[in-house]
């Protein structure tokens, strides 16, 4: 339903929400105000803000209340049907609808809606493909059915295995994501790693280089995905590239699965047809509960399936009902109107920055994200961020390709239209977006160090500018209320 405030129905819907939310609070209240207290003052905030993190949205009432129930209380650890604990009736029927409207909406042939998040989706998907593909052939050699018949030498045998195995995945300041392999997170410790990165003079993806990196490395899984790369990803190319050299191709659509299921990337830019495993959020462009998913073919069903107990422990019932009111919010054809509002949105977000004058990584953009390189302003990624925060804009510093701030101070700024398109911004909206964050940044300085050294974190706004620019994001806003009609 468009949540608009002349739609009767979503008038309705508002209203019966309000009652919900009021009801829910004072109950909240009676137990510890504090907690109450800040749930109204982050709507409060989002309300007042300019919401620009490309990660983030708003869900709607329904898939915020969906979360708020006693499915929450059940233990369920297994999979449909198949549980390590009695009386799961309710959230076997919970999970098979998630999955069957994730399937549906996505054209997969399996779906599986435990995960808690995107990192776990992804540990799912890289334990499963290592099930898959030295677990099992292992198993099949020694002739034993499972790994509890394996003597203690064949287990450390199989053990050693694991751990050297390899994936090749996008570098983190080409915008991939810590989960493909990288050493802070699990994923690198698991993996030996390799990293792919785009073409020093486009900043776009190298499909040459790619392959001639996966030749050479010959990886287990080639993954595919990012958080911060702003254009589309050729997943037949992917797929060429993985055949050639005999990996699993693991397409991580956190960022982009609200794009792919609204059917603004179809052909070649949808990865469900190509990969083997499709990982993703649910929560980002997807506009559903904070959690994850696993899409896979039927060759890899069974060892996805071991994803309880193998990282997860009892599934989420309650978000596992959000994700399934949220995956059918986005059968919808509203939901295609609003994904391709999205990517249009992106486009003229980029184009009024390019308009006056600023520097965009890869030079645009043709998905839900724009990286704006924040040292042709003379400031890092960090005083940038803070600075446009003072302001009212709410984005987040991101590297961009070869940082010579690295990831910590970074010299880029990640924005993203999906959050303010679902408050009903357009094109012209999000020119003015552009408008405001570029005389911010031409309006901020940075402050020098106290060794004398050009300072990297602190910063200097000029006179009004934080004052003028919020009152200028409110007169923006005003026109488009979050969550119309909602009344605490
Ligand atoms: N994968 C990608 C591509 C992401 O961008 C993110 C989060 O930003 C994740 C995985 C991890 O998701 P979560 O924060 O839900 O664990």
């Amino acid at each position: 339903m468009t949540l608009t405030t002349e739609n009767p129905a979503a008038l309705a819907y508002a209203a019966t929400a309000s009652q919900a939310y009021r009801s829910a609070l004072s109950v909240i209240e009676s137990v510890e105000p504090r907690i109450a207290d800040a749930t109204r003052q982050e709507l409060a905030d989002q309300r007042s803000s300019l919401k620009l993190i490309a990660s983030e949205n708003y869900a709607s009432p329904a898939v915020l209340l969906t979360m708020g129930t006693w499915l929450s209380d059940k233990y369920a650890e297994g999979t449909i049907g198949h549980r390590f604990y009695a009386a799961c009736q309710n959230i076997d029927t919970v999970e098979a609808i998630a999955a069957e409207h994730a399937r549906e909406l996505f054209g997969a042939e399996y779906a599986y809606v435990q995960p808690h998040s995107g990192i776990d989706a992804n540990l799912v998907a890289f334990w499963a493909i290592l099930a898959h593909r030295v677990e099992l052939p292992e198993l099949a050699e020694l002739g034993v059915k499972g790994i509890n018949d394996l003597t203690e030498e064949q287990w450390e045998t199989l053990r050693h295995k694991f751990g050297h195995q390899r994936a090749l995945g996008m570098s983190l300041d080409a915008g991939g994501h810590l989960t493909h392999g990288f050493r802070p997170n699990i994923s690198g410790k698991m993996f030996h790693q390799r990293s792919y990165g785009t073409d020093p003079a486009t900043q776009l993806l190298d499909y040459d280089l790619l392959r001639a990196t996966a030749k050479e490395f010959k990886p287990l899984v080639l993954i595919a995905g990012y958080s911060a790369y702003p254009r589309r990803v050729n997943f037949a190319r992917m797929r060429e590239i993985a055949d050639e050299v005999g990996a699993t191709l693991l397409v991580d659509m956190a960022h982009f699965a609200g794009l792919v299921a609204g059917k603004v990337f179809t052909g070649e830019e949808d990865p469900v047809p190509y990969a083997d495993l499709v990982t993703t959020t649910t929560h980002k462009s997807l506009r559903g509960p904070r959690g994850g998913l696993v899409l896979a073919t039927q060759e890899y069903a069974d060892s996805v399936d071991r994803g309880c107990p193998m990282v997860l422990g009892g599934p989420m019932g309650h978000v596992m009902a959000a994700k399934a009111v949220a995956l059918a919010e986005a059968r919808t054809p509203e939901f295609q109107t609003y994904a391709q509002a999205v990517a249009d949105n992106a486009k003229a977000l980029a184009d009024g920055f390019l308009r006056r004058g600023a520097r965009l990584v890869t030079g645009g953009t043709d998905n839900h994200l724009v990286l704006l390189d924040v040292s042709a302003f003379g400031l890092t990624g960090r005083q940038a961020e803070s600075a446009l925060l003072d302001a009212g804009i709410v984005t987040n510093r991101n590297a961009v390709p070869s940082d010579p701030n690295g990831a910590w101070y970074t010299s880029g700024v990640r924005l993203g239209t999906p959050a303010l398109t679902t408050r009903g911004f357009g094109a012209d909206e999000f020119d003015r977006v552009a408008e405001l964050a570029v005389s911010v940044l031409k309006q901020t300085t940075p402050v020098t160090a106290s060794n004398g050294q050009p300072g990297k974190a602190k910063y200097a706004l000029a006179d009004g500018v934080a004052d003028d620019t919020r009152a200028a994001c409110a007169e923006l806003l005003a026109d488009f209320p979050l969550y119309p009609g909602l009344q605490l």
